[in-house]
């Protein structure tokens, strides 16, 4: 099986990105922090605190996260109840940013996404897919842009989806998760060593999904 991975901070472009590549080359595509997102999900509706880690741990026997690919696309079941959608709020992605750095919640997650790649072509996004998830993945590409630049495409992504959202507030909620997710003891978001490291600021989209294919196409000797 071919397996891509694809890391990076929130708003690197790694979800769009990596959705039209598998397009391209008939993969499919995971996207993992819907894995995450899902959890915390589940305890943001269970009136649980970020800081509530022993709750965290315990409640995850409850927790019955599974994959689908309706029309092509990944739609995730949080206890057999579609949540795709639910899952895109600003509350929500803070939560998956806190859950994310308990190991438990890692280790949940692990075999689910393991799994995915023993079964099918994968072009799969995260923050620890080519360090931890897929290690021998084929391909390893690192997606990072300026705090900024990520910030302007979060912003118009849920401007777009029709939340009320201020640029300033999506920056902040960036800047956050972004020092969660490099600090954190557990998987921290770093390069592979192994990784392209790939900076998308200032490119357009074409741009960077061009910068990829040629990576991608290179690799498997198209
Ligand atoms: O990629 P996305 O923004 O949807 O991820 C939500 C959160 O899930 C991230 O902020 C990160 O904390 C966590 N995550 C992770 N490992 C992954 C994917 C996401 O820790 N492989």
């Amino acid at each position: 099986m071919i397996s891509i991975a694809i890391d990076g901070p929130s708003g690197a472009g790694k979800s769009t990105i990596s959705r039209k590549l598998a397009g391209m080359y008939g993969f499919v595509y995971v996207d993992t922090g819907a894995l995450y997102r899902a959890v915390g999900l589940h305890f943001l509706n269970a009136g649980v605190k970020a800081e509530e880690t022993q709750k965290i741990i315990d409640g995850l026997s409850n927790i019955q996260i599974d994959i689908k690919f309706i029309d092509n696309e990944q739609r995730v079941f949080l206890n057999g109840v579609d949540v795709s959608d639910k899952i895109r709020t600003p509350e929500v992605s803070l939560m998956a940013s806190a859950v994310s750095a308990i190991g438990k919640v890692r280790e949940f997650l692990f075999d689910l996404q393991q799994s995915m790649a023993k079964k099918h072509n994968v072009i799969m996004d995260g923050r620890d897919i080519g360090t931890v998830v897929l290690p021998n993945a084929t391909l390893k590409i690192f997606l990072t842009a300026s705090a900024e630049e990520r910030a302007r495409r979060r912003y118009e992504e849920l401007i777009a989806r029709g939340m009320n959202v201020t640029y300033e507030d999506v920056l902040a909620d960036l800047k956050l998760r972004d020092q969660n997710d490099s600090s954190r003891e557990i998987a921290p978001l770093k390069p592979a060593d192994d990784a392209i490291i790939v900076n998308t600021t200032g490119n357009t989209f074409e741009r960077s999904v061009t910068i990829l294919s040629g990576l991608i196409s290179h690799k498997l000797g198209l």
